[in-house]
């Protein structure tokens, strides 16, 4: 996490977090590239259903900032931090005017208490929406490996 854009190297304004379900929450304004919900390497507390708009995903490598993937209304984020409790993998940039709704740790810790019928609801969905996008990253690692771009994977055992 710095003070500087993951892109531009502009000093970013922070804005703290408001901590409520409902809000739609730009943690930091890049007066150049734009508004960010988060960056790389913070710790995460929250995740994210996009509901309007287009946010980008950018993952830094050396001193760039690349894009990863775009995702669309009702597309989820940051719900990776949430579960493995490491740092933000990436930061998110919003593209157009986009308005997501921030979904605290905390707001699904008294979703479990109170509704545990919508709380396995909603992992059940963050799990669907998870192994989607595994299988694309399998597959597309899978593909550069055979295209040589990649380390191939170890041969299989014989025996099999
Ligand atoms: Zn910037």
């Amino acid at each position: 996490m710095s003070d500087n854009c993951p892109v531009c190297q502009t000093k970013l304004n922070t804005k703290q977090p408001t901590g409520n379900a409902d809000v739609s929450t730009y943690a930091y304004d890049c007066p150049r590239c734009g508004k960010f919900f988060f960056q790389e390497n913070e710790p995460g507390t929250s995740m994210f259903v996009l509901r309007e708009g287009r946010v980008a995903i950018l993952k830094c490598w050396g001193e760039r900032s690349h894009l990863v993937r775009y995702l669309k209304s009702g597309d989820c984020f940051g719900e990776m931090a949430l579960l493995d409790l490491y740092p933000r993998s990436a930061s998110v940039l919003a593209v157009d005017r986009s308005i997501a709704i921030e979904i605290p740790a905390d707001s699904l810790h008294q979703l479990y208490q109170q509704d545990l019928e919508q709380f396995a609801l909603i992992f059940m969905n963050i799990g669907r929406e998870l192994s989607r996008r595994l299988r694309d990253a399998d597959s597309r690692l899978f593909e550069q490996a055979m295209a040589g771009k990649i380390t191939r994977p170890a041969d299989l055992p014989s025996a099999i």
